[in-house]
């Protein structure tokens, strides 16, 4: 099963991610997470990114559509994957469904995390806090914020087109968020495909 965790910037998809990998054995992809790893590894790869990064620019499709489809035929993926991230405009969401097409395989559900504007700056505002990260400051979220808008927004018209998007309140807390998201895999598969051994 391949699902796409869709949503504004800081709205909760890695944190919701990496809940349902775990329930589900699915492998969370996140192109954030990659270039993140890129940057602290120190390769050319991480530098030119940093700068977009940071200014809360997206990088090149060409770059996050080859970290995809390198890590799409690893082991780890072969239940299925948590897109999260990505894709964040129509090229990349063009090009993920050629690759899944390519192994015989496609994108199963696309869910639209929804979150109000003032929480989403409370968020990011704890996790600059928490984290550190470099793009989690008001200005670059004003871009972010705004290259959502402007790309990544016309991504949910292009999966619309092929089926129903459900939404989900993600202004809720963490469990009611993945207690909705869950709800949804549900009808999907008719029990979790591994058992989380935790809490
Ligand atoms: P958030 O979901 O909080 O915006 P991410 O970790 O997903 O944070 O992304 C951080 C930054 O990494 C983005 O602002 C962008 O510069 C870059 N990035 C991540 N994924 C993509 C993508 N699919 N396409 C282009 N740029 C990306």
């Amino acid at each position: 099963m391949n699902v796409i965790f869709f949503g504004p910037p800081a709205a909760g998809k890695g944190t919701q991610a990496k809940i349902i990998q775990q329930q589900y054995g699915l492998q969370q992809l996140s192109t954030g997470d990659m270039l993140r790893e890129e940057i602290a590894a120190g390769t050319e790869l991480g530098k030119k990114a940093k700068h977009l990064m940071d200014q809360g620019k997206l990088v090149p499709d060409k770059v996050v559509i080859d970290m995809i489809a390198k890590r799409l035929d690893s082991p780890e993926c072969a239940k299925g994957v948590i897109f999260d991230g990505f894709p964040r405009t129509v090229a990349q969401a063009e090009a993920l469904d050629a690759l899944l097409a390519e192994r015989g395989k496609k994108i199963d559900i696309v869910m639209e995390l929804d979150v109000d504007q003032d929480k989403i700056i409370e968020r990011m505002k704890k996790r600059a806090a928490e984290e550190g990260r470099s793009d989690d400051n008001v200005e670059a979220l004003k871009i972010r914020l705004q290259q959502y808008n402007d790309y990544s927004a016309k991504v949910l018209p292009y999966y619309r087109a092929q089926g129903a998007v459900p939404k989900i309140n993600g202004n809720k807390p963490v469990e009611g968020v993945t207690a909705q998201i869950t709800d949804i895999l549900a009808g999907k598969v008719s029990a979790p495909l591994q058992v989380s051994s935790g809490a």
